[in-house]
């Protein structure tokens, strides 16, 4: 079976993406399991970065790799935090703090539509000419206060238009199913398949 090294550190979207990968014929290692350390994210789009991390995983591994950039982005704040939601309240940053920034940044904002994005990138090398590249959105809007207690990041304050629950209100896997992620890993899939001729 074919082994591919995803690139993340981060727990919780690594089990979102492994559970939704687990039906191809593929075995993927976590890149935290190499100890290969962390790629750099210089750039201004998620796309250049997922590329990024997954040359850097591929590289240090000599596997092909899957690396996924996603982000938070909200319509009033012209798509901030964006390509910095990890570290939007700054060095030594956390979710919690991350979420109290955006709260108090859109305390009086009447126009409180959002999306996340995910952007996913499959190569077979560092050098691969074709990456397979796959986009999800999923829109929504930021609540006045937090709800729930599963997800990560912005989860708590990110309400779901379809369910108007929150996503850290949705279980895992009606999360996996409508999320960002999860739409691009669909349709990574669909194209995984198709390469490893399912
Ligand atoms: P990355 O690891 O560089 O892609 O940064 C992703 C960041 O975007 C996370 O640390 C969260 O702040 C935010 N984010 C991305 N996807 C999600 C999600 O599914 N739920 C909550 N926050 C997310």
């Amino acid at each position: 079976m074919q082994k591919i090294i995803l690139s993340t550190n981060n727990e919780k979207k690594l089990s979102e993406i492994e559970t939704l990968l687990h039906d191809l014929p593929i075995q993927t290692v976590a890149q935290s399991k190499l100890n290969i350390g962390q790629a750099e994210e210089p750039f201004g789009t998620f796309i250049e970065n997922a590329l990024a991390k997954a040359r850097f995983a591929a590289k240090a591994s000599n596997l092909p790799s899957i690396a996924d950039d996603s982000g938070l982005c909200v319509d009033v704040l012209n798509g901030k935090p964006g390509i910095l939601s990890a570290r939007f309240s700054g060095e030594g940053g956390n979710d919690k703090k991350n979420n109290i920034k955006l709260l108090e940044l859109l305390k009086n904002e009447k126009n409180r539509r959002a999306h996340y994005y995910c952007a996913i990138v499959f190569i077979t090398s560092c050098d691969d000419p074709q990456p397979i590249i796959a986009e999800g959105i999923w829109q929504g809007e930021i609540l006045s206060s937090p709800r729930g207690k599963n997800g990560f990041g912005y989860d708590p304050i990110f309400m779901d238009f379809k369910t108007d629950l929150s996503a850290a209100e949705l279980d895992f896997n009606l999360k996996n199913k409508i999320s960002h992620r999860g739409q691009a890993l669909q349709k990574l899939k669909h194209k995984l398949r198709i390469l490893y001729g399912e």
